[in-house]
């Protein structure tokens, strides 16, 4: 991104600090937005002194603040110092020299001050230059603002026990917030220690990433709390809070919380425990040897991230730590609070002793939290089966970021990664999921021991320092396997560097070879892509007559540059690619192969084909169908063995890809979609049911998938049989399990007698707790026969403002044969609609939301009838209502060319009533012979 510079030399006049913004007057240059490596900090000492209370006055809100940082001089001829700053006003400057006595050497004035705005960078300039490896010190005095967003030194509000609003300060210095907190030397490898004083309320307390060391008297109600300095960090791992939260737990491990919550943390600490101890027996380097024993997680009402990472203080938004009994700890709300404290825990090798060396390299970082945040949790926690669950959480959903232009590669050079915006850039689900999907392919072709081995020499290696990518993969050599044979440079290039992730496609010649070739999978190959990009790929397989899918090293690698015959000698029903994907791609076989399949998927047992690549071929079979490799109605055939699955992975898959069909159909071809689910949804829906015994986690998570389908198209009796269960746990006064909860009031409401809907309205107004209260508000929205009630009360306000949209969204988008009449109702009322909603934009986000589900073109007249008519109301927004007019027309006309040949299969196939062999599949049979 190039930036234009204005230019504005605002020195002295008008400004109340030291110095004033300036930025460089040549419009030609770029800005450097990197320091320079002659001169490095060492340490920090930061003072800080808050003002959060009412009496504080006008005040409020701001701190007082001063800084020493040693310096350390790596050059001659060094005659200015630059680093970074944001938002804090600079009172004065001075310069010592640390070998002689602390000497004062400068004291700056404003003209030997300038600063950057466009790269927040503060330069101070010597009247004599530095001496070469002698320590300095810098010191500032400033002020800053306790700002309201969630970035740098922020402040936070919430309601205690006793019903008072109470004040926090918090940070977050990732990713480039610790200049807004202090001036500072703002990059990832210029690690230093701090240490903080902070000057704090009296009836406050500070955490800091390290122990407290002492409290003392500072002048009237206030206490100085001193600290211990950090190991030698990163600037953005630097944090506080200053509360009147409680600390609770061992002296190494505590939670820092409020009052209220401590009952509610026993989970997350027994997690915190579990981790650490897991960690320090995996990398062999116990936590407290990376060189800060104490380990805090605090929890902040209003937080940027799940978590933030900060060494010795990880802090935590609240849901995270907090798991209240028969609220808000079921499978998935502690599933969610075990993987965002294993991610976090994880971080404190790979991140804060181990730190990647510039934010081009992000993913270093959190490609290893995000696999552990799968693979250590599943080894600590085996119930929630996450070494399953990371094929559909993680590897198909990047599949759909990873096959588009707004993707990116894993590693970008670094000298295109400068600006604030840049770094941004590189904070992306790439970084994090497509990172863990390699890592997780890496880890299986070299065996995991020879894995670990290399991670734990990585981790030993790096101690406190900082890594490219580079420094990972030599380790990852060492420890590899010579056989088979794979240039592991390009090997390594081709996945971290490169976008995308290819297709595997494997033919069957009528002389049993065997026929492999690649493409790079696009989800729109018009789309400026790069369409030719090749990869180094791992072979995996499998046959009937070995079905072993255990061994995932690979048997060969296919070269970037060539194709690949070969043949197996065995003769097998059927062959498999690609085995527990656990390699970073697609597979397209041939129709031979893909009927084999079908009939091996078709057994009891699946033929022991796993669940991973069970999920796969679904996964795989839809996304093709959705760029027009195969027919719908060839996927949908394939998909008929479903009828004997019972396992959610491939479930999941399942419902996730069909969701985008589903709502392309007009209600009439709704009934031919819906006799084909419930054929081949029978089975998994009378093996779940609404409760059994003996139910694994994942048995749990498809049940809402399941009941949620069945129910919503009016399968099996399904909304009888919710309302059922619905009174009967009703009438032991306990809700029904977390889990299960918001699924259950839907299908109960969707199509009850009004009953159902008052009582969740009774108790939407009793709740105190948000994510209940959002999950009621949505199962009120499904209600098919009181949709006009319940449309009412969010016009008179009866269903406040801020869960407006959420009750409004589920009326349309649970009931496919309401969304004419909801979308009638939104049209026709939305001049009332808008103030209930937050206004133009919003209420034009929620036509285009509820114009995607607009399937006929007399409902797409509908909508632009209604732009013609109240569309200049909506301002600047009307340009959202012009995406949705188009939406709509490529829905169609999407409609039009795909649908047709899968509305005759499902119609043919419920005419003729047949299950498994159709048209079609005779067809395949045909081929099959013919190959033969
Ligand atoms: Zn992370």
């Amino acid at each position: 991104m190039n930036l234009s510079i204005t230019t504005l030399l605002l020195l002295l006049l008008g400004c109340g600090a030291v110095i004033c913004d300036v930025t460089t007057y040549d419009e030609a240059s770029e800005p450097t937005y990197r320091l320079s490596a002659h001169i490095v900090p060492v340490a920090y000492d930061i003072w800080l002194k808050p003002y959060l209370l009412a009496t504080d006055g006008a005040r409020r809100f701001t701190f007082d603040g001063k800084v020493n940082i040693t310096l350390h001089s790596t050059s001659t001829g060094v005659r200015a110092i630059t680093l970074h700053k944001n938002l804090i006003e600079i009172t004065g400057v001075w310069l010592y020299d640390n070998n002689n006595a602390a000497k004062l050497i400068q004291s700056f004035s404003s003209d030997e001050l300038t600063y950057d705005q466009t790269t927040q960078q503060l330069t101070v300039f010597l009247k004599d230059q530095l001496t070469l490896n002698n320590n300095y010190t810098l010191h500032f005095v400033y002020t800053g603002q306790i700002r309201d967003g969630l970035q740098g030194f922020f402040r936070a509000n919430y309601t205690d026990g006793a019903g008072k609003e109470k004040w926090i300060g918090v940070t977050q210095s990732q990713r480039i917030n610790a200049r807004s907190i202090f001036p500072c030397f703002d990059e990832p490898a210029l690690k230093a220690t701090f240490r903080l004083e902070m000057s704090r309320p009296a009836e406050y307390n500070t955490v800091f990433n390290t122990e407290l060391l002492e409290s003392v008297p500072d002048g009237a109600d206030r206490y100085l709390d001193r600290f211990a300095a950090t190991p030698p960090m990163s600037t953005y791992l630097f944090a506080f809070i200053i509360s009147e939260f409680e600390k609770y737990g061992s002296d190494d491990l505590k939670i820092v919380t409020r009052a209220e919550y401590q009952n509610n943390t026993h989970f997350a600490y027994e997690v915190a425990e579990r981790a650490i101890k897991a960690y320090d027996e995996y990398t062999q380097q116990p936590y407290k040897q990376l060189g800060l024993p104490l380990m805090q997680m605090a929890g902040s009402p209003r937080f940027p991230h799940n978590g933030m990472e900060n060494w010795g203080l990880i802090i935590y938004s609240d849901d995270v730590l907090v798991n209240v009994p028969g609220y808000t700890d079921g499978w998935s709300n502690t599933e969610y609070t075990l993987t965002i404290i294993v991610h976090e825990t994880a971080h404190m090798w790979f991140g804060n002793s181990v730190t990647f060396d510039w934010w081009s390299y992000f993913w270093l970082n959190e490609a290893f939290a995000r696999y552990y945040q799968y693979f250590m949790a599943h080894k600590l926690y085996p119930a929630y089966q996450l070494d399953q669950q990371f094929v559909v959480n993680q590897v198909h959903l990047i599949f759909g970021t990873d096959a588009t232009s707004g993707t990116q590669p894993m590693t970008s050079p670094a000298a295109s990664i400068n600006t604030p915006g840049e770094i941004g850039y590189k904070f992306s689900s790439i970084a994090y999921a497509k990172g863990a999907s390699i890592l997780r392919m890496i880890a299986n072709l070299m065996g995991v021991n020879n894995f670990d081995d290399a991670i734990r020499d990585y981790l030993k290696e790096n101690h406190l320092k900082n890594t490219i990518p580079e420094d990972l993969f030599q380790h990852l050599k060492r420890y590899w396997p010579t056989q088979p044979q794979v240039d592991l440079e390009q090997f390594f290039t081709d996945w971290t560097e490169q976008v995308g992730y290819p297709v595997l496609f494997v033919n069957t010649s009528a002389a049993g070879e065997i026929k492999l070739t690649q493409k790079r999978f696009l989800l729109d190959r018009s789309d400026d892509s790069n369409d030719i990009l090749t990869y180094t790929i791992p072979i995996t397989y499998t046959t009937n007559a070995e079905a072993d899918f255990d061994n995932l090293t690979a048997r060969f690698y296919m070269p970037k540059d060539g194709d690949m015959t070969f043949v197996v000698e065995k003769p097998y029903k059927w062959i498999l690619f690609n085995l527990q994907q656990s390699n970073y791609y697609r597979v397209f076989y041939d129709k031979t192969i893909l009927l084999q399949l079908k009939n091996a998927l078709s057994t009891t047992n699946h033929s022991g084909i796993p669940p991973t690549n069970r999920a796969q071929l679904v996964d795989d079979l839809f996304n093709f169908a959705r760029v027009g490799w195969l027919d719908y109605a060839e996927v949908f055939e394939f998909m008929e063995y479903l009828e004997y699955e019972t396992e959610y992975l491939p479930w999941y898959a399942m419902f996730t890809n069909l969701q985008r069909v589903a709502q392309r159909l007009t209600l009439q071809q709704q009934n031919a979609f819906v006799r084909y689910l419930v054929e081949i949804m029978s089975r998994i829906y009378k093996y779940l049911g609404f409760e059994r015994s003996n139910e694994t986690v994942l048995d749990i998570y498809n049940r809402n998938k399941v009941i949620s389908w069945a129910c919503k198209y009016h399968m099996f009796s399904c909304g009888r049989e919710a309302q059922h269960f619905f009174d009967a746990s009703n009438a032991t006064g306990v809700r029904p399990t977390p889990d299960f909860r918001e699924t259950l009031y839907c299908s109960a409401v969707r199509d009850g007698i009004t009953a159902y809907y008052y009582q969740l309205e009774h108790w939407f107004e009793k709740e105190q707790l948000v994510s209940e209260k959002q999950k009621l508000v949505r199962a009120m929205g499904c209600t098919r026969f009181f949709y006009e009630y319940h449309y009412a009360r969010i016009l008179i306000g009866a269903i406040p403002s801020e869960y407006a949209t959420m009750a409004i969204t589920a009326m349309y988008a649970q009931n496919p044969e309401n969304v004419e009449p909801v979308f009638n109702l939104i049209t026709r009322s939305i001049e009332r609609l808008v103030d209930r909603i937050g206004g133009w934009s919003s209420a034009a986000n929620l036509i285009k939301d509820i114009a995607n589900y607009l399937t006929t073109p007399e409902q797409k007249q509908l909508l632009d009838d209604f732009v013609a008519e109240k569309g200049s109301l909506f301002g600047s927004s009307i340009a959202t209502l012009h995406v949705a007019v188009s939406n709509v027309e490529s829905n169609l006309e999407w409609a039009n060319t795909r649908l047709p040949r899968l509305m005759q299969y499902l119609e043919s196939r419920n005419a003729a009533g047949l299950k498994g062999i159709t048209a079609l599949l005779l067809l395949f049979v045909s081929l099959v012979q013919r190959l033969l």
